[in-house]
């Protein structure tokens, strides 16, 4: 059988490690950091596990669909999360919770609007016609060439079209009345690594992904459990993983990659090869393509910076759900200026997790597991970042207040990662945590392809090629890039 290199183990380099080891594949993973994962990584200190990265789990039949086209047990406990997660509004003596129960939202919001349980259901019914009909043609798809992605989108009802040139913020501001609501149905751009200024409105489809559809889950012992899953089958099946090693050159002749190189030098031959690092700039940094120079990269839109604080404290913190959101006053200001900002904002908004809420053996018994996201400007606006630990305890101090909890004087474990560690860590571009953007240039055909353009046998999974970014759609992408490898093997057979 022929050999694959899969070059990272992120979710997607996992993914397609384990679909082509099921067909056969001989397949070995090259990964830069020390332990697989990619984003999905997991931080242990003192007793404490934190998720490194993603934290929300949607769209959970992507990962059984995963294990069981691989004839894998999905073995995963997991919990829908009720209320979905909540919001603490500056000023506000309480929290706010997102119920996917429309008479209870109604009930919790009715301050607001009372009418929201109406409007929650018209706003919803008209994202769910997005989803489905934009899954199968523009989601789960390959696209050969500029003909055949038209072809595709137009069976897409042409009614969606306006949906895709005015902007989520457009959207909500139509559909609800208050300042709060506006806020909570934007907030799944920064899913997207951007804000609901810069987010078609047939985006508002995630909202329906996280009140209706699939929601969210909970997964016994963290996110990492899908990872340590996988490796356990992956080692089973003889695939070599290989850490500490990062490609940096691809040796090619005849338009076909037969080797790469990794940092001490050693070649690694395959017969193919399948590329999880960044599919735009592996493109420009490794393999020298001049569509992807630093110049045109640094142009592209790429998606919110990680500024991210894990916190092991003792005591416990009655009123944290799994899933909580801290947003400030002026959430247009904000959302419009922070990722053009070169210094830190005064009033973070930020967004923490407390996974020992649902699952006791994250955190020691009495304590807390914080993981605190605070989305920032990439590198090429932001560089400096000496000030971590003002912004760390800016964004801590104002965290105690709001929740009430003495947290400095409790704190037995703290880890900042800023964009920079983030960029060090994993290869990702200029700090970029969300990868490519998904704005109408950068999806679909125009987004970097899964198949290379010169080299007949190389390929591409992952954040910034088809279809997107977030953990299902990097699965769905690892599919994509099977259907692509399988169809030219059956050509050249
Ligand atoms: C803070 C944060 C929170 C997030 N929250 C969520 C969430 O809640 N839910 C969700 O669904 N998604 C979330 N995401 C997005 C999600 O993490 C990513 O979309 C997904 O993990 C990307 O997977 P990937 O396989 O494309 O790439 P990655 O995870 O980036 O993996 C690529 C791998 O390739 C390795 N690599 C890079 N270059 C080389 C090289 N030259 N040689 C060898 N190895 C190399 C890297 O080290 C890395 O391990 C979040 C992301 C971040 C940063």
């Amino acid at each position: 059988m022929k050999k694959v290199i899969i070059i990272g183990s992120g979710m997607g380099g996992l993914a397609t490690a384990l679909r082509l080891s099921t067909l056969g594949y001989e397949v070995t993973v090259l990964e830069k950091f020390h332990q697989p994962g990619g984003r999905l990584n997991i931080i242990e200190e003192k007793g404490f596990l934190f998720d490194q990265g993603p934290s929300f789990m949607s769209m959970s039949y992507e990962f059984k669909e995963l294990f069981d086209s691989c004839g894998l047990p999905y073995l995963f406990k997991q919990e829908p999360l009720e209320p979905v997660y909540q919001v603490f509004f500056e000023g506000k003596k309480r929290s706010y919770r997102v119920s996917k129960d429309l008479g209870k939202l109604q009930e919790e919001f009715k301050e607001f609007e009372p009418d929201i349980a109406l409007k929650v259901e018209r706003y919803l019914k008209r994202a769910k016609a997005f989803f489905d009909d934009t899954e199968k043609e523009a989601v789960k798809s390959n696209f050969d060439n500029i003909f055949d992605y038209l072809i595709k989108l137009a069976k897409v009802p042409k009614k969606h079209l306006p949906y895709l040139f005015k902007s989520l913020w457009k959207q909500v501001e139509e559909d609800f009345s208050s300042e709060e609501l506006r806020m909570i149905f934007s907030l799944c751009a920064f899913f997207l690594g951007t804000t609901p200024f810069d987010t078609p409105a047939i985006y508002s489809l995630l909202s329906y992904v996280e009140l209706r559809h699939d929601s969210y889950w909970s997964i016994e012992g963290g996110m990492y459990k899908i990872v340590e899953e996988i490796m356990k089958a992956l080692k089973s099946r003889g695939v070599d993983s290989h850490f500490n090693t990062e490609v940096v050159e691809v040796l090619s002749r005849d338009n076909k990659a037969y080797s790469v190189k990794d940092q001490n030098g050693k070649i690694w031959e395959s017969d193919i090869f399948v590329c999880n690092a960044d599919a735009a700039s592996f493109r420009g940094q490794v393999l020298k393509r001049p569509e992807y120079s630093e110049e045109k990269l640094d142009k592209m839109q790429w998606g919110m910076a990680p500024f991210t604080i894990y916190l092991g404290v003792k005591g416990k913190i009655p009123n944290l759900l799994h899933h909580n959101y801290f947003l400030g006053k002026n959430f247009t200001q904000y959302a419009q200026t922070i990722f053009s900002m070169t210094s830190s904002p005064e009033k973070p908004y930020y967004y923490v997790n407390a996974s020992s809420k649902t699952w006791a053996g994250c955190a020691p018994e009495n304590c807390e597991n914080l993981f605190i996201l605070c989305p920032m400007p990439d590198l090429r606006t932001k560089k400096d970042w000496s000030d971590k630990e003002a912004l760390a305890n800016n964004i801590i101090d104002d965290f105690a207040k709001r929740v009430g909890f003495d947290v400095q004087s409790n704190t037995i474990v703290k880890k900042i990662l800023t964009p920079l560690d983030w960029q060090n860590m994993f290869n990702l571009y200029k700090g970029s945590g969300l990868s490519l953007c998904h704005g109408l240039n950068q999806i679909g055909i125009f987004r970097p392809k899964n198949k290379d353009e010169k080299l007949k046998n190389f390929y591409y999974v992952g954040a910034s090629t088809i279809p997107g970014t977030g953990l299902p759609m990097v699965i769905i992408g690892s599919k994509l890039v099977l259907e692509r490898i399988q169809k030219d093997e059956r050509a050249l057979s």
